[in-house]
């Protein structure tokens, strides 16, 4: 089993693999698009640069973005794309926030105004108003804990191969085995992974997510948000795949 493993069909196309000091992987982050229409899955400051290198924005007359937390290398160009939509795609962006998470509504809503953004260039949406894509029915956020300081939410989509778990940043696997114990079937599950435990860590140590991983599901797991060579070598020798980017 490995990185390049052709046999596996995740739903995401991924922009990165990086932690915050591994930029050469690119910020963790990941997108699906369907003809005009794209979701975003965070928005660190490496994102904007790769979305363009790709052309992934090109023609796009919808886009949605998912913000798991406020780290800057989950929401650092966050702001450019929202002028680039503004002015070279001249589309209002989809913030996607579940409107119960009101706090976490008004920290991104800060967060924008600082970088200068007006609140006409972006509406607010719900998970359950991103809609039209076949590769997914169903968004949503699920809270987390990762940074004591900030709130911080893992994703599950459901697909039709089954669901979809998204944790980029977490310290804990309480979402990740609620979410396997929710779903019969599952396409794919998405998990950080630090490759020491240290005391008082935000991460998730590789040995902890094994351990908290049945044996099945190996096969459907990829790693990301990985903090270099090391981590990514530890991981493979411990069976586990990583996203390619
Ligand atoms: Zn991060
Ligand atoms: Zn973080």
């Amino acid at each position: 089993m490995n990185g390049g493993d052709a046999s596996f069909r995740g739903p995401l196309i991924f922009l990165g693999r990086g932690a915050a000091f591994n930029p050469l992987e690119g910020n963790t982050a990941a997108y699906i698009r369907e003809e005009n229409r794209l979701f975003l899955i965070d928005c660190g400051e490496t994102v904007f640069e790769r979305l363009i290198a790709r052309q992934a924005l090109t023609g796009v007359t919808e886009l949605s973005i998912a913000i798991s937390h406020l780290h800057s290398d989950h929401c650092g160009s966050l702001g450019t794309l929202l002028y680039y939509c503004r002015f070279a795609l001249g589309i209002r962006a989809r913030i996607v926030l579940p409107r119960e998470e009101t706090a976490y509504i008004g920290s991104v809503r800060r967060l924008l105004e600082l970088f200068g953004i007006p609140e006409d260039f972006y509406s607010c949406v719900d998970p359950g108003e991103v809609a039209g894509f076949r590769a997914f029915s169903a968004f949503r956020y699920v809270k987390t804990a990762h940074d004591p300081r900030m709130e911080c939410f893992s994703f599950e989509l459901e697909t039709p191969e089954g669901g979809v778990f998204y944790s980029a940043d977490t310290c804990r696997t309480d979402e990740m085995a609620a979410f396997i114990q929710r779903h019969g079937k599952i396409a794919a599950i998405y998990m950080e992974a630090l490759e020491t435990d240290t005391p008082g860590s935000v991460h998730l140590p590789l040995d902890r997510l094994r351990a908290a991983l049945p044996d099945a599901l190996m096969e459907k797991t990829r790693l990301m948000h990985l903090s270099g060579a090391g981590c990514m070598r530890k991981a493979r020798e411990m069976g586990f795949s990583i996203v390619e980017a």
